[in-house]
C-alpha cells in the first residue's frame, strides 16, 4: 500500500504571500495570533486517523510559539523549515536565503532536539533561475527540498519542467531529494492537485484522482496546507479582490474534506524516506 506524504505550512494568516502588499512586516507583532488553535486541530485530525505529518514552520513563528514547536515534535510529527519569515526566494539574494535556511534550521534543531532535514520555500519560489538555492540549502545541510511544483502558472510559481514524483537533484553542491506537490496530469498539463487553494476550490475529486493514480504507479504523492485554512474566523485583511478570493474562499470545505482525505489515503511525514539516524541526542 502507498503511503503517502501530509504536510503544513506553519505560518500565520497574516503572513501569506497573498497579503505582503498590504499587511507590512511591521505590523505582524501587533496581529492576532491564530496559528497554535488551527496547530492543535490539525495535530488532532492526524491523531484520529493515524497520520503523521511534515510541518514546515517559519523560524519568525517558532521563535514565537516555542511550546507549539514541541508539541508538534512530541506528537510523532517532523519539523522542517519554511524560511525566516515567508520572504520568497524570488525576493532575496543568495546571501539572504542562506541566513534565513541556516537560522531556522538552528531555531528549529533547539528547540526539538532533532536534525532538521527538509525545507520548503515560502510560495513554493525556486522557479526557473533561482537553481542557486538547492546548492545553498545543500552547503547548509538539509537532506531534502519541497518547493519545485510541477506547474506552469503565469506570473506566479511553478516549475514546469519538473519531475512530478519525487526525485534526486544532482547539484554542484551534491545531491538533494526532491518531494514535488502533488499534480494530476490531464491532457498533456499538469494540474494542481496536491492542496492549498486548490484544495479547498476544485472538486475534491480532482485530488483524489491525483492521489489515486499517485498509488496506481507505486509512488507516494505530497499534500499540502496551512493552518490558516481551517479558521473561517480569521480577521480579515485588505486586498485585492484576487487575493482575497484566492485565501478566503471554501475556508469551512477544508476540515470536512481533510477528514475524507485522511480515511481514504494513509499518510506518513516525508523524513520516513530516510534512514532513522537524525536525532542530534543520538548523534
Ligand atoms: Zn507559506
Amino acid at each position: 500500500m502507498t503511503i503517502h506524504y501530509f504536510s503544513v505550512d506553519v505560518e500565520e494568516y497574516f503572513q501569506v504571500s497573498a497579503f505582503e502588499g498590504s499587511v507590512p512586516r511591521t505590523s505582524w507583532d501587533h496581529l492576532p495570533s491564530r496559528v497554535e488553535a488551527s496547530v492543535y486541530g490539525i495535530l488532532d485530525l492526524l491523531a484520529r486517523h493515524g497520520a503523521r505529518g511534515t510541518f514546515f514552520t517559519l523560524g519568525w513563528v517558532a521563535e514565537r510559539h516555542p511550546q507549539m514547536i514541541k508539541r508538534i515534535a512530541e506528537a510523532g510529527h517532523e519539523v522542517a523549515s519554511h524560511g525566516w519569515d515567508h520572504v520568497r526566494v524570488t525576493h532575496q539574494t543568495p546571501e539572504e536565503f542562506r541566513a534565513s535556511v541556516k537560522r531556522s534550521k538552528a531555531c528549529l534543531e533547539e528547540l526539538t532536539g532533532t536534525q532538521v532535514l527538509g525545507f520548503r520555500a515560502p510560495s513554493f519560489s525556486i522557479v526557473p533561475g533561482r537553481e542557486w538555492a538547492l546548492d545553498l540549502l545543500i552547503e547548509e545541510g538539509y537532506r531534502y527540498d519541497s518547493s519545485l511544483f510541477p506547474i506552469r502558472r503565469p506570473g506566479g510559481y511553478g516549475y514546469a519542467s519538473a519531475g512530478r514524483d519525487p526525485f534526486v537533484l544532482e547539484r554542484a553542491a551534491g545531491k538533494l531529494d526532491e518531494f514535488p506537490p502533488a499534480t494530476l496530469r490531464r491532457f498533456g498539463v499538469n494540474l494542481p492537485a496536491g492542496g492549498g487553494a486548490y484544495f479547498r476550490i476544485l472538486p475534491y475529486a480532482l485530488v483524489q484522482r491525483a492521489f489515486r493514480s499517485f498509488e496506481a504507479r507505486g509512488v507516494p504523492g505530497t499534500f499540502y496546507m496551512h493552518p490558516w485554512e481551517i479558521d473561517p474566523d480569521q480577521p480579515r485583511q485588505q486586498a485585492k479582490l484576487s487575493s482575497r478570493l484566492r485565501h478566503y474562499t471554501g475556508l469551512s470545505r477544508t476540515l470536512p474534506r481533510l477528514e475524507r482525505l485522511l480515511s481514504e489515503f494513509r499518510f506518513t511525514a516525508i523524513a520516513d524516506r530516510f534512514t532513522r539516524t537524525a536525532s542530534l541526542a543520538a548523534s
